[in-house]
């Protein structure tokens, strides 16, 4: 248990249960938040609150330049949610290109500096949006990648990426953390405690509804 790790923390409903999760395993747990110049700046506000709530250092890296060279509706404030990518169809808008493989990068940067041996990130490859930076095969890869550009062995660890939805409802009931999943934020639309209406707040719900428990964000639908 004197294991170090380093929790993606967006703030949530996953990184929140996945920064729990490492907090039951490892001995000691950092957070590390981006600002990516995403339009909800109330992610980050979830972010720090949770952090703080949970008691473990946060540190936010600033790349909100990032912006400038992507495409997503979760960075463009006129864009809708709910529609296709404009550059794959095949993906919906609110993929951001590249976004886990900077996040994994800069974090991974930040545990090496800090002598941190594993990184926890909450992505999931059931019940997801489809985002291909989400994939076990993905995650495996960075980890291969990283371990080799650093000289570092570092693994990453993703509790999250078999679960759905109901399944992730649950653990966090497990966890005995539910109540903390009040102060996650979820919505694309970035509105308190959720528009109801765009897929992420969709998601959210059904696997609250799956799960047999009432969300604490008390988002009605
Ligand atoms: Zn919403």
């Amino acid at each position: 248990m004197g294991a170090k790790a380093l929790v993606l923390l967006s703030g949530g409903q996953d990184s929140t249960t996945a920064l729990f999760w490492a907090k039951k395993r490892f001995g000691s747990v950092e957070a590390v938040s981006f600002d990516y110049g995403q339009r909800h700046r109330v992610e980050l506000k979830s972010a720090a609150g949770i952090a703080k709530m949970a008691g473990v250092k946060q540190t936010v890296i600033k790349i909100s330049e990032y912006k400038a060279i992507q495409n997503s509706a979760l960075l463009d404030p006129e864009a809708p949610t709910s529609a296709r990518h404009k550059l794959n169809k095949k993906l919906p808008a609110t993929f951001v290109p590249g976004r886990n493989i900077l996040f994994l990068t800069a974090a991974a940067a930040l545990a090496y500096t800090k002598k941190i041996g594993n990184i926890v990130i909450g992505v999931s490859q059931v019940d997801y949006s489809g985002y291909p930076d989400c994939r076990r095969g993905f995650i495996k890869s960075m980890q291969r990648s990283l371990s080799l550009g650093m000289e570092f062995p570092v693994t990453i660890h993703t509790p999250l990426i078999k679960l759905n939805k109901k399944e992730t409802v649950l653990l966090a009931k497990k966890l005995g953390v539910l109540d903390y999943m009040a102060y996650t934020h979820t919505c694309y639309e970035g509105k308190k405690p959720g528009c109801g209406r765009c897929p992420a707040c969709r998601l959210r719900a059904k696997g609250f509804k799956e799960a047999g428990i009432a969300d604490p964000l008390g988002m009605d639908i």
